[in-house]
């Protein structure tokens, strides 16, 4: 039989190699204005008609290049900035790859100019489709200028999904930001269809984002500034009350390059917490330093994300920071003491005796029998830590009754632990007396408790929403996830479509603890599901999730992720009208009073309410 296996021709290569880096006019923007920055230049225009699609041009004054390397810069893997797999661990520029030119040229007409500062003249090239149509000498000022024309000329199916003009615009004028941001020692200038948009003169960063975002930023910034051995961050965050209904600014650059984190956006957004009216977003601005070595930026061909040695120190270090900064600007107290004073927290916490490490730990944690026997199998999980938080601050709505929360269930058997410091308490209160419980059920709706200042009233389901949402939102962050094998492969099926959009969520699904073990066209094997989750409701569970995200299309990432964990707390929350047994509804409330935003179901719907005595008292008069 004759051979069939042959090499690709370099364009048909190049056009390859263009769709990974070339999306969109944006795109282009961004590989040439960090192609300028590399250069070393001091000043960069970028030149824009019909939002890129017609004409992009960047000139800039760095360096330029010499005659044999204009011309080898439009080969594939041709780059000055590395020499061998080794440098990539110490990069200081923000190109390596050595196809951006390569890739633009095999799907635009370019044309370089470009000249070095000790030459008498410079060179121009014009290649057409990884073609170079022509190459001579021409008089041209220091630096480099690259038009890219008619983007995607010749791979319609590209060009005709670009989007409209104003949309195209805005994805060019996002890149200009970041770019403008992480650069502001640079002058940038910025034209659009033949009028000027950005002229950004080289100047602070605090002044650099009012000269983009406009003046009536300056009041808004909170400057945040942390040194610490493994990580430097400056920069600022926006005053909580100046928080937006869009994720729009918010900027993270690591080592002066634009990432994308979910993961230290949720620092931020922790470091928010309680600060923020829900469903708003706090802005930032935030450089981090980071030595090279420690983190990897190959993993993606447009270089925005980011892999860190050690995130979990990162995701602390932030979050600290910026709490630190919130308080120190007096933001974050006056806040916080608005919102526990809804708790009614009592203020005589301090009188009260110090009570055995025990207490903190609610080892009651009966989360409803289901879930506790599919993990009592189980390795341990990081989910003590939460739960300490939560008995401890339930507890102190409790101060006040002789033994509420003293008293636990002595029912250890299937209790899962993970640090000495629990076990080690678990035993020296092995011989706790009875319970004494302090909650009702009230027809199998709402749980009914008393705290020391009168009563909590909680609606069932959406507390548990709420309480599962987090606990969702949390492992699919933190990516640690306990997962139940199934004895026998699950196998499900979906339309074509169905199983497009379980396919954008698998990763994510993943850390929630589902385990798939094979997507075809039309059914998805799962052979694992999260411990929460009873085999029997997965189907359910998938679907509803489905038609979650049919009906509000995830804009990022994140909010992905945040869809998933709603839809799921939504099918899997105690419903409305089913019973639950006292250490049931007991560990309800502690387990809600541990969360974040206790108050509100991730809809946003009233948790609780309370009732003082007080208010008791009128009732009566
Ligand atoms: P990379 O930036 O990853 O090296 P590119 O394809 O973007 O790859 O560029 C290839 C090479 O062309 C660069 O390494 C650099 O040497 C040269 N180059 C590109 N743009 C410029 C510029 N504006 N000024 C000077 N040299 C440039
Ligand atoms: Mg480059």
């Amino acid at each position: 039989m004759a051979d069939i296996i042959q090499l690709l021709p370099d364009h048909v290569a190049n056009q390859i190699a263009a769709g990974e880096v070339v999306q969109r006019p944006a795109s282009v923007v961004k590989e040439l204005l960090e192609n300028a920055i590399d250069a070393g230049a001091t000043s960069i225009k970028l030149i824009i008609k019909d939002a890129g699609k017609t004409l992009i041009q960047v000139i800039d004054n760095g360096k330029g290049m010499s005659v044999t390397d204009a011309r080898l810069s439009f080969e594939r893997h041709a780059t000055s900035k590395i020499k061998s797999a080794d440098d990539l661990f110490q990069l200081h520029t923000k190109g390596f790859r050595g196809e951006a030119l390569a890739s633009i040229a095999a799907i635009a007409h370019v044309e370089l100019k470009t000249k070095q500062e000790q030459d008498d003249v410079g060179t121009t090239i014009v290649i057409e489709g990884s073609e170079i149509t022509s190459q001579e000498v021409v008089v041209t000022p220091k630096g480099t200028s690259v038009s890219v024309k008619n983007l995607f000329y010749n791979i319609p199916a590209r060009r005709n999904f670009l989007k409209s003009n104003a949309v195209e615009l805005r994805h060019v004028i996002d890149e200009f930001h970041r770019v403008a941001l992480a650069h502001c020692d640079i002058n940038f200038m910025m034209y659009n269809n033949g009028s000027e948009s950005f002229n950004l003169p080289a100047s602070n960063y605090r002044q650099r984002i009012v000269n983009i975002f406009g003046n009536k930023t300056n009041e808004k910034l909170v400057p945040v500034n942390e040194d610490t051995e493994v990580l430097k961050i400056s920069g600022f965050v926006g005053k909580p009350e100046f928080a937006k209904k869009t994720r729009g600014e918010q900027y993270f650059f690591v080592n002066d390059r634009f990432i994308k984190s979910a993961y230290l956006n949720h620092a931020i957004a922790s470091a928010f917490d309680g600060l923020l009216k829900t469903g708003t977003h706090a802005s930032y601005f935030l450089n981090l330093t980071v030595d090279p070595q420690t983190i990897d930026i190959n993993i993606h061909p447009t270089k925005t994300e980011i892999k860190f040695d050690d995130e979990h120190t990162l995701y602390a270090l932030l979050r600290s920071a910026v709490k630190h900064s919130l308080g120190q600007f007096n933001i974050a107290p006056v806040l916080d003491f608005e919102r526990d004073s809804s708790l009614d927290t009592p203020y005589d916490f301090n009188q009260k005796n110090t009570s055995a490490p025990s207490i903190e730990v609610n080892r009651s944690f009966n989360p409803f029998k289901e879930e506790q026997s599919s993990r009592a199998g189980t390795s341990s999980t990081k989910q003590v830590t939460f739960k300490k938080e939560s008995a401890s601050n339930w507890e102190s709505l409790y101060i006040g009754l002789e033994s509420g929360s003293e008293n636990e269930p002595s029912d250890f058997s299937e209790v899962q632990f993970e640090s000495e410091e629990t076990t080690a308490s678990m035993f020296d209160n092995e011989n706790d007396v009875e319970q004494v419980h302090t909650t009702y059920q009230l027809h199998n709706k709402y749980i009914v408790s008393t705290i020391k200042s009168g009563m909590l009233v909680l609606d069932q389901h959406r507390a548990h929403q709420r309480v599962l949402y987090e606990d969702f939102l949390k492992n699919m962050t933190i990516k640690e996830t306990v997962s139940q094998q199934l004895l026998f492969p699950l196998q499900l099926h979906f339309s074509v479509q169905e199983i497009q959009i379980l396919t954008q969520l698998k990763e994510d699904l993943e850390h929630t603890g589902f385990v798939f073990s094979n997507v075809t066209e039309e059914s998805v094997e799962i052979t694992g599901v999260p411990v929460s989750v009873p085999e029997s409701e997965v189907s359910i569970i998938l679907e509803q999730l489905i038609s979650d995200v049919e009906n509000e299309v995830p804009d990022a990432h994140f909010s992905a992720m945040d869809l998933l964990a709603k839809s799921m707390a939504k099918s899997l929350a105690i419903k409305t009208g089913q019973s639950l047994q006292k250490d049931e509804q007991e560990h309800l409330v502690n387990k809600l009073f541990a969360c974040k935003e206790p108050n509100v179901s991730p809809t946003n719907k009233t948790t609780f309410i309370t009732m003082s005595v007080d208010e008791l008292d009128k009732r009566f008069i």
